[in-house]
């Protein structure tokens, strides 16, 4: 590949509409671009579509080149989109520490204010 040309990954995607959402991924010197045809990707968004790609997730592959998943962080690797990837993956883990913590401490406080005062010891 020249820095001039670009590398272009495609796949269909199954959503909520009957038709697959085509899903194009672009990769031009170090510019990575993707879009997608569904709502959000209409409206420039980020959808679900590409992040799953991203992801690896191809439960929603239409397309039957599951194999070409596995190229995408390699064709984007070493472009502008590569840190915003990586710093959007990072704020996904920390949030489902932070659900976890918020879960516990929840189940702690009701244990507490749910627990039997022993007989005799005045009621709140
Ligand atoms: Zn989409």
């Amino acid at each position: 590949m020249t820095a001039t040309e670009a590398r272009i990954l495609e796949f269909r995607m199954q959503g909520s509409a009957s038709e697959p959402y085509e899903v194009r991924f672009t990769r031009a010197a170090d510019a990575s671009r993707a879009s997608c045809t569904c709502e959000a990707g209409a409206h420039h968004q980020l959808c679900k579509h590409r992040t799953m790609l991203l992801a690896g997730d191809v439960t929603a592959l239409v397309s039957g080149n599951a194999q070409q998943v596995a190229e995408l962080l390699p064709m984007i690797a070493g472009s502008d989109a590569e840190a915003a990837i990586a710093h959007l993956a990072t704020a996904e883990n920390a949030l489902e520490v932070a659900k976890h913590e918020l879960s516990r401490h929840r189940k702690a406080l009701a244990r507490i204010l749910n627990h039997r005062l022993p007989d005799g010891e005045p009621s709140p």
